[in-house]
């Protein structure tokens, strides 16, 4: 048994080296979106995506940006 647990039609392809040896994660961020975090281990080039749709680190931060407790 192999200690790789994704399936390979789901790994995804480092946009910057091409390398496959590229972990996604999907998060849910404090405003409810729903993104995918992939982070590539052959050049360390971090992407987000919603729904397809490649995000800047900005927008990630602002949605992941904690609401101030009172
Ligand atoms: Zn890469």
């Amino acid at each position: 048994m192999s200690l790789v647990t994704t399936p390979a039609s789901l790994l995804a392809t480092c946009a910057a080296c091409a390398s496959n040896r590229v972990t996604t994660i999907t998060m849910t961020l404090t405003d409810g979106s729903l993104v995918d975090f992939a982070s590539c281990h052959a050049c360390e080039a971090k992407s987000w995506k919603q729904a397809g749709t490649e995000l800047d680190i900005a927008t990630v931060l602002g949605k992941a940006k904690k609401h101030k407790a009172a």
